[in-house]
């Protein structure tokens, strides 16, 4: 009897062996550890058996199935391994192979610019004051000093909306007036950006849209000097420390005095060249001290408070930063030029 039990163990350890399949399994186990597999018919006999010698029996059927259990359990994840190999075989699936890059987007060189422009005012205590896009013409000209039929409107093509009144902005200055009423009687250093609207022919030199960055600092005591002294650094940091600077008499309605200011130009370092049409210079922003009644209207007396302001164009500046020498490239969404940054 005992050595029947052993027999039977060895025969059915090695069947295991061959067993290839998980069906082939499934059978080996019916055959081997199921009810009435090997093992269980021989633990049925213990009965042939003295009853002293019955215990011994019993405890090593037990052990002996435990090891068959075992091994089947090896087996089972043995043939997994196996499956999963020729699976890997069959479908070629190199692991080795180094991954596909993922398609990363990068920053419009429009942002990117803007994000040099914030960062060099930001540094000067400027903060950022963002205003809507959509204006009434109460804010967008005639608080700026522009009333109805004032001829400085025509330097602005406006686009109407069906509402009487309201107009997408010409440019961020009626953020000027939002920024007044919502700060007044503190002291003002904000930089507002934001899109433009102008209905204008669009050309290599102006688009329908875009950005601007407009500047305003209000408070006692801030004179020409200060406006002279704060855009010089700006510029100095934008395009070089080396990089010469002038301003132009000009004008604006809502400031006055009003000045342009030119750089040098960035591609003939002021020798001439196309690009600067042989002046040297390249103009960069507008800017002059706050109109007193523009100071009025945003809420500060102008006998006790001035201010300065100023208006560039960043799609303006990432041109002459990196030689584009055609505004439609920026909102066309051409990836041919938008991958160069
Ligand atoms: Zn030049």
């Amino acid at each position: 009897m005992f050595e029947e039990l052993e027999n039977a163990f060895t025969s059915s350890l090695e069947e295991l062996t061959q067993a290839q399949t998980p069906a082939d399994l499934d059978i080996w186990y019916k055959g081997s550890l199921g009810r009435k597999g090997k093992l269980n018919l021989m633990a049925r006999r213990v009965g042939q058996l003295e009853p002293d010698k019955r215990p011994e029996f019993g405890r090593r059927v037990n052990q002996l199935k435990k090891e068959l259990e075992k091994a089947h359990k090896d087996r089972q994840d043995q043939l997994k391994g196996i499956d999963l190999d020729s699976v890997l075989a069959a479908d070629g699936l190199d692991v080795t192979l180094p991954g596909r890059r993922p398609v990363r987007g990068g920053l419009h060189p429009a942002t990117m610019t803007l994000r040099q422009i914030y960062r060099i005012w930001g540094d000067m205590g400027f903060q950022i004051y963002r205003s809507r896009d959509v204006e009434t013409d109460e804010l967008n000209f005639e608080l700026l000093n522009m009333p109805k039929h004032h001829p400085a409107r025509d330097m602005w093509d406006t686009f109407h909306t069906t509402t009487p009144g309201v107009i997408l902005r010409t440019h961020t200055s009626p953020g000027q007036i939002h920024a007044m009423r919502e700060y007044f009687p503190e002291p003002i250093r904000v930089i507002l950006p934001g899109m433009c609207y102008r209905y204008e022919q669009i050309t290599a030199r102006s688009e329908i849209q875009f950005s601007q960055v407009e500047g305003l600092a209000v408070g006692t005591k801030i004179s020409m000097a200060d406006l002279k002294g704060t855009l010089v650094n700006f510029t100095r940091r934008m395009f070089g420390l080396e990089r010469k600077t002038r301003f132009r008499a000009s004008y604006f309605p809502f400031t006055e005095p009003s000045a342009e200011m030119d750089v040098e130009c960035i591609l003939c370092s002021g020798t001439g060249c196309q690009v600067c049409k042989y002046t040297g210079w390249l103009e960069i922003l507008g800017c002059g001290m706050v109109h007193p009644r523009v100071l009025k209207n945003g809420g500060y007396d102008p006998a006790k408070y001035s201010g300065f302001a100023f208006g560039l164009g960043p799609e303006r500046i990432a041109m002459l930063k990196y030689s584009i020498d055609d505004i439609r490239y920026f909102w066309s969404n051409d990836l041919r030029f938008l991958k160069q940054f």
